[in-house]
């Protein structure tokens, strides 16, 4: 069975990941973060936030609104230009993308791509625009018409001279905003990898034109750096240069730091770093009427800024990190193996199980005060029920860095064993040492 598929289950039975409206049949690729999968992605998130907002002093964070002046999608060329190519099949009434039509099944015979199963009638590519449309207040007309954003970066451009003048922020600076984007997407699919409604994660830094391709090199170099550093294997990570046919219209560079998912996906974009110039700003200028330029008053000029632009998908970027971190084992000693989840422990949902090895002689009640303890500082799991061999692989199976049992030597000397997920090492240490000791491991 493929990795994607056991982790669908995996997801579905622990609580990372269930489908949306599940009872009354699911809705077609939207998906619903359960109590794992939440943490999660908080934590992901928050890796992020503190990497380009909290740590630097200079990028500000923003949260801007989903619903923008529909002027701004003109502006930004999504009204005209955010189309993906789309064929109907006559004969099964699938709609495919033109240009992903390898990565589509034919809808009559599965084991081929749509085009090439001898019944196949594609219909000549027509330009499809990917911006879901609703109406703002109760009338609906033509006027009222409104869009879900389709990317987060417009509400950091028309927010720029805000954000740089509230702040006195000076270029080279950056704005980055984590929110919610939606786009009605002709294939989705793929479990998380490809929804309409998804998150971003988005930065923009604004510099000096001339300047622009040093700093793209440095955004691509420090993106990939964190992507690492989240523990995603090296050898399966790289970039994916844009080629003439493949970059946007306004964009001088971009690059896509690719992640291999395996099987039938193989690498795939988790984040993209573009050099977009002074499109945004320009345009925003020219439909707003607005001046948009910065003032350097330290060396007397004035200029609308250039934009490098790093744009990753927490939803995505999970996805890549549940892939990466599967693995199923052969335990020494036992028949039965286990199934690891061996994320970086900073990103772990549970960064600790507790357990009483039994349920007697105080055992419960000392563990419980451990936990209790515990909980104040990160997520920790108690859990009396079951051999305590099953309590230790359902905290393998979610990612669970730490096992810490309370036994009869607990009763003594009150040292309890620290079991580490991934060597399986057992050590004894004091209670009252465990919280110091697993925030320093997970780097919390
Ligand atoms: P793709 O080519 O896969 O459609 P894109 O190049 O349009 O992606 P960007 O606009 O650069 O994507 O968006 C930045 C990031 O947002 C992507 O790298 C991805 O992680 C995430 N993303 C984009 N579209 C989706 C989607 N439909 N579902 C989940 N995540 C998405």
């Amino acid at each position: 069975m493929d990795v994607l598929e056991k982790l669908v289950s995996l997801c579905k039975r622990r609580g990372f990941v269930f489908q949306s409206s599940e009872i009354y049949g699911g809705l077609g690729s939207v998906w619903d973060y359960g109590p794992l999968g939440i943490e999660l992605k908080r934590n992901l998130q928050e890796r992020w936030w503190k990497a380009m907002v909290r740590s630097r002093d200079d990028i500000e964070g923003i949260d801007t609104a989903i619903l923008m002046h529909p002027r701004v999608w003109e502006a930004s060329g999504h009204v005209g230009g955010f189309v993906d190519p789309l064929v109907d099949c006559k004969t099964c009434k699938g709609r495919f993308r033109a240009d992903k039509l390898e990565d589509a099944q034919c809808l009559r015979k599965p084991s081929k791509h749509p085009g090439e199963f001898s019944e196949c009638q594609l219909t000549e590519p027509r330009q499809f625009n990917l911006m879901f449309k609703t109406h703002i207040g109760p009338v609906e007309d033509s006027a009222a018409v409104i869009y879900l954003r389709p990317e987060t970066a417009q509400g950091t451009y028309v927010n720029f001279l805000n954000v740089q003048q509230s702040t006195r922020q000076r270029v080279p600076f950056g704005i980055a905003q984590i929110g919610k984007s939606f786009r009605n997407e002709i294939t989705p699919g793929n479990f998380i990898f490809r929804t309409r409604e998804f998150e971003q994660m988005e930065m923009q830094f604004f510099v000096e034109p001339g300047t622009d391709m040093e700093w793209f090199e440095k955004w691509k170099a420090w993106r990939m750096d964190w992507h690492r550093s989240n523990g995603l294997s090296p050898e399966r990570l790289r970039y994916h240069q844009h080629g003439p046919t493949e970059l946007a219209h306004y964009a001088r560079a971009a690059f896509d730091i690719e992640f291999d998912f395996g099987g039938s996906l193989g690498f795939q974009e988790i984040e993209g770093i573009h050099n977009r110039g002074d499109f945004d700003l320009s345009r925003h200028q020219e439909y707003s009427n607005k001046r948009l330029e910065y003032v350097d008053q330290a060396n007397n000029k004035r200029y609308i800024p250039f934009v490098i632009e790093t744009a990753a998908g927490p939803n995505r970027t999970l996805l890549a990190l549940l892939v990466n971190a599967y693995r199923e084992e052969a335990v020494e000693g036992e028949t039965e193996g286990r199934v690891v989840l061996g994320f970086h422990p900073a990103l772990a949902p549970i960064k600790a199980g507790v357990f009483p090895l039994v349920k007697k002689d105080g055992m419960p009640e000392f563990a419980d005060k451990l936990a209790h303890d515990l909980r104040k500082q990160f997520p920790v799991f108690y859990d009396e029920s079951g051999a305590i061999g099953r309590r230790y692989r359902r905290q393998d199976e979610v990612g669970t860095p730490y096992c810490l049992t309370v036994d009869g030597q607990t009763m003594q000397d009150g040292t309890v064993t620290l079991r580490d997920r991934d060597t399986l090492q057992q050590e004894r240490i004091a209670a009252d040492r465990v919280a110091d000791l697993i925030r320093e491991r997970i780097g919390a």
